[in-house]
């Protein structure tokens, strides 16, 4: 069997962890397979990496920011090769130039467009077992690029549809996927399984167990996927197409706190004003999530909508530039804010959902800043103070614990 294991930063954070990793990626090799493993920076080093460029510049340019981060793989990929040497058996480590792994050239946010089998396939073949940097790719300038936080998730995905692994694993520091962030809601329950659409849902909205377009890329090319721990034996969660159990209303709540609200205020109130405001953003990538119109009064409106947190300084420089161009009267913006969702295929056909989601914040004292709905989730924009509040409430509004 051709197994691809990924292992996150907390799961290889030190000698203990790096070993206890060593191990069991050589249970597999014992018993006759063949194994790739994905591994990310040891936890914490990316931070620090982000930090120390944070020293020098606040403004540092993103290529020489991603050869920066992908020194983080680089140590980790090389230490773990030592430690299965160091019990006896036999690694290599392999970055993602030696890989080819090809992405757009976009740094610090690239998507990965293809992989070369050659060099994997040539050490498995020495009976190597091969050791790859997650999060990384280069671009066709032969530059290293990164695939975003939390990317080394999508490497392994990749990976394991390129080389049609058999199966994909990734180790994390929780024992699979939840109703909830278990460090949150210490009655969160975990999932057996979960369908790729709700879990690209969860993903999407700030659950980062999996990184979002790892999901993405396994519903794509079908790759089973079980999330599980690399400190515990305990079975994980399995991610695929369809599941067994009956359609759930409800499958988890999510919570993104990499989020701004950006409020334009006082525009005219003549049509054209919104396609000028959201082009300006479209045209440099910024993309933006809930947006809220006031009603016109006296010939004017606020328009109000989401960023990522680190779209916000770009978003405002471009949309004070043109306050004439909008007319506008000024721009402002608060990140102290953070995004709670609901997540379920099943809440479609259900008319009480949005307000049972309101009744619960509402019995915890929390105010609703924004509110979106689709099909398969609600998302309601809070205050940071109140997040973990809000899905605390939420979770047991719906009673998602299970007991
Ligand atoms: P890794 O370093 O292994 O990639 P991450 O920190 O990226 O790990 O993701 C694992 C973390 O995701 C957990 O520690 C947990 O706090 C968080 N998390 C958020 N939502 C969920 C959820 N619904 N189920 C499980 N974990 C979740
Ligand atoms: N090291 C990267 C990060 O911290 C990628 C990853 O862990 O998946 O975001
Ligand atoms: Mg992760």
């Amino acid at each position: 069997m051709l197994i691809v294991k990924k292992f996150g930063g907390s799961s290889v954070a030190n000698k203990d962890r790096v070993m206890n990793v060593a191990n069991r990626i050589i249970e597999d090799y014992k018993a006759g397979h063949q194994v790739i493993v994905v591994l990310s920076a040891q936890g914490g080093t990316t931070d620090i990496l982000l930090e120390k460029a944070r020293e020098i510049t606040d403004k540092p340019s993103k290529r020489e920011m991603d050869v920066l981060l992908t020194t983080g793989e680089q140590q980790s990929v090389a230490l773990m090769a030592m430690a299965i040497e160091s019990l006896g058996y036999p690694a290599v480590s392999l970055h993602a130039g030696q890989v080819g792994m090809i992405t757009t050239s976009t740094y610090s946010n690239a998507r990965l467009e293809s992989i070369s089998r050659d060099r994997i396939e040539m050490e498995l073949e020495r009976k190597n077992i091969v050791i790859v940097t997650g999060f990384q790719g280069i671009n066709k300038y032969d530059d290293y690029t990164t695939l975003g936080r939390g990317g080394s998730d999508t490497t392994a995905v990749a990976l394991a549809a390129s080389l049609d692994a058999d199966r994909c694993e990734i180790y994390t520091d929780v024992d699979g996927v939840y109703t909830a962030d278990p460090r949150v809601v210490k009655d969160a329950r975990k999932l057996e399984d979960i369908t790729y659409d709700e879990m690209l849902e969860l993903a999407s909205l700030g659950a980062k167990v999996l990184h979002n377009r790892s999901v993405e890329m396994a519903k794509k090319y079908g790759v089973e996927l079980v999330v599980r721990s690399s400190l515990t034996r305990a079975e994980g969660t399995i991610v695929k197409e369809e599941c067994k159990v009956e359609k759930m209303l409800v499958s988890g709540v999510a919570a993104d706190k990499d989020v701004a609200r950006i409020a334009v205020v006082g525009i005219k109130d003549l049509p054209g004003n919104a396609f000028k405001l959201f082009s300006l953003l479209s045209k440099k990538s910024i993309n933006v999530d809930i947006i809220l119109q006031s009603v016109g009064r006296d010939g004017t409106k606020d328009i109000s909508f989401t960023v990522h947190r680190d779209s916000k300084d770009e978003a405002l420089e471009i949309l004070n530039h043109h306050l004439e161009r909008l007319s506008a009267i000024r721009v402002e913006s608060d990140d102290n804010v953070a995004k709670i969702s609901l997540v379920g295929a099943g809440m479609a056909s259900n008319a009480g959902v949005a307000t049972k989601l309101f009744e619960s914040l509402y019995d915890a004292g929390i105010n609703i800043k924004m509110i979106s709905t689709s099909e398969i989730k609600i998302s309601v924009l809070v205050n940071m103070d109140d997040a973990d509040d809000a899905v605390r409430a939420v979770h047991n509004g719906f009673k998602l614990s299970g007991n």
